[in-house]
């Protein structure tokens, strides 16, 4: 909890709701993977936990409280009723794009124990989507390891190479984003916004609604 979100999205800390999409459409427009390329995975990954958590009231406050940001001075929407105390109150429905699903934003082998996510007999990794999940969409990040052509020989089988031990494939670390559009139907592939260079299979995933 050292991260500090508001000044990640560029925003004041008593930023209202509009202010803080905007923020978050921009940067999440310069800094999409798809757009950026893989090097900004890992920045667009913070930039969505901050997201997540400011544009959701109840995590915000949580999240004030923590930092110890006094409680904002009076605020435009009306307050909630006196008979329903905001720690009874249902949690707000997620309509922003581009929420990370965090349920579903783990490593996959977690996922895979967890039951949310499985390898397909296809190669294919099913993930398994809560309704709120599947009608609301939004973005999963799934880290793994994946196999990539060795760096040094090139994948070459022609030439022996120390570095792979003839394997001519080694592991690397990649976080596979996914954008979920809502009411994905059941069965549609997800592919990552980007793969890893030299992958030797592309990854891909498919949405199954659990
Ligand atoms: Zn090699």
């Amino acid at each position: 909890m050292s991260e500090d979100y508001y000044a990640l999205l560029g925003v004041e800390v008593y930023a209202d709701d509009e202010d803080i999409r905007r923020a978050w459409r921009k940067l999440a427009l310069e800094h999409h993977p798809d757009r950026a390329g893989t090097h900004a995975t890992s920045w667009f990954q913070r930039l969505s936990v901050a997201y997540a958590v400011i544009s959701d009231p109840v995590a915000r406050r949580a999240y004030d409280r923590r930092r110890g940001i006094p409680t904002r001075p009076p605020a435009p929407p009306p307050p909630p009723p006196p008979s329903a105390p905001a720690e009874d109150a249902p949690p707000p429905i997620r309509k922003a794009p581009g929420v990370l699903l965090t349920r579903l934003s783990r490593n996959l082998d977690i996922l895979r124990a967890l039951g949310r996510a499985n390898i397909g007999a296809d190669g294919i990794i099913d993930l398994f989507l809560e309704e709120e999940e599947w009608t609301e969409g939004g973005m999963v990040s799934v880290a793994m390891r994946t196999d990539v052509h060795c760096p040094a020989c090139r994948g070459s089988t022609n030439i022996p190479c120390r570095e792979c031990k003839d394997a001519h494939v080694v592991e690397e670390q990649y976080s596979a984003w996914l954008a979920i559009r809502p009411g994905v139907a059941d069965g549609t592939i997800l592919t990552p916004s980007a793969q890893l260079p030299d992958v030797v299979t592309p990854v891909r995933f498919r949405a199954r609604r659990a």
